[in-house]
């Protein structure tokens, strides 16, 4: 992989929803370059696969099904990885959901629900879950969106648990300055399960690539290499902010 380091070597990285998309890409990632990754996601059989995908790159990985809106799941991914690993370096909230396309005003309270427990509820929580157990020079990203910027209509109130994130990552950068420095990645659109308009539908695709000045949607691994960045000491004097990953899509000034 080009320009990939040893940045990671000897570090723990924990991964919420990294069986697939842009997670993997971001568990691979730290982990060619040296960490050993802890994967998760809801399914124990998606686990398996990702671990399996990875160990066959040469990566040190566990795998530990969990749902981020699980209390209990969230306790033992904390658990198993600080018994096998003894502590954790980099923490990667990258779980959201996005059940909706109805506009603000009709979105029925359950789903209002969902989206804040697990886009941004489940975020706070794993990150008190793992507070103990952060290394003296360690790393929170959390993955927001560009829709936190400029919501779009049929993703409103998932682009509002996003902006949401932005305004934690300030606040924990703060309460947890100066050992963990906390910061996020703001992707544009990428290509996934997620994303699945963006392969079912050659229109949609097609406007928003034109968008973008890059005239390109994005790749799990831009996604992987940013946050790559904000983990590792090149980014050692950068909390509290949000890297924009969209290919200039308009995000803020
Ligand atoms: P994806 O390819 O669909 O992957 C989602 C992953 O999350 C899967 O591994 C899935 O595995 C797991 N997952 C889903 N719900 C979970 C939960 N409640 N608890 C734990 N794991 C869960 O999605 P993606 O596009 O990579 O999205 C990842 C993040 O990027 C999200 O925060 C999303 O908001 C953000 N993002 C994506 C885009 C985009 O265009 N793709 C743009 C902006 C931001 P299981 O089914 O086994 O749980």
């Amino acid at each position: 992989m080009e320009g990939t380091g040893r940045r990671f070597q000897g570090k723990v990285a924990v991964v919420t929803a990294s069986t697939q998309g842009i997670g993997f890409a971001i568990a691979e990632r730290l982990g060619l370059e040296g960490a050993s990754v802890v994967v998760s996601s809801r399914r124990q059989k998606n686990v398996e696969e990702a671990v399996e995908k990875l160990r066959a790159k040469g990566i040190d990985v566990l795998g530990v099904a969990c749902h981020v809106s699980s209390r209990e799941q969230r306790r033992d991914l904390i658990q198993k990885t600080v018994n096998k690993y003894g502590g954790i370096d980099i923490l990667v909230s990258n779980a959201a959901a996005n059940p909706t396309v109805n506009p603000i005003v009709e979105v029925p309270e359950p789903v209002l629900d969902k989206l804040w427990e697990v886009n941004v509820k489940a975020t706070i929580l794993l990150v008190q879950d793992a507070a103990a157990h952060l290394s003296q020079e360690s790393s929170i990203i959390i993955i927001s969106s560009i829709a936190a910027y400029s919501p779009e209509a049929s993703m409103a109130m998932y682009g509002v648990t996003k902006t949401a994130l932005l305004g934690l990552t300030k606040a924990l950068a703060a309460e947890m300055a100066p050992n963990t420095r906390v910061n996020t990645v703001a992707p544009g659109f990428v290509p996934t399960h997620f994303a699945d308009f963006l392969v079912r539908n050659e229109d949609v695709k097609n406007s928003i690539e034109e968008r973008t000045l890059l005239g390109r949607l994005g790749k799990t691994t831009d996604m992987a290499s940013a946050v790559a960045f904000l983990a590792s000491s090149d980014a050692s004097y950068i909390t509290g902010e949000t890297l924009v990953v969209a290919g200039g899509l308009p995000s803020r000034l």
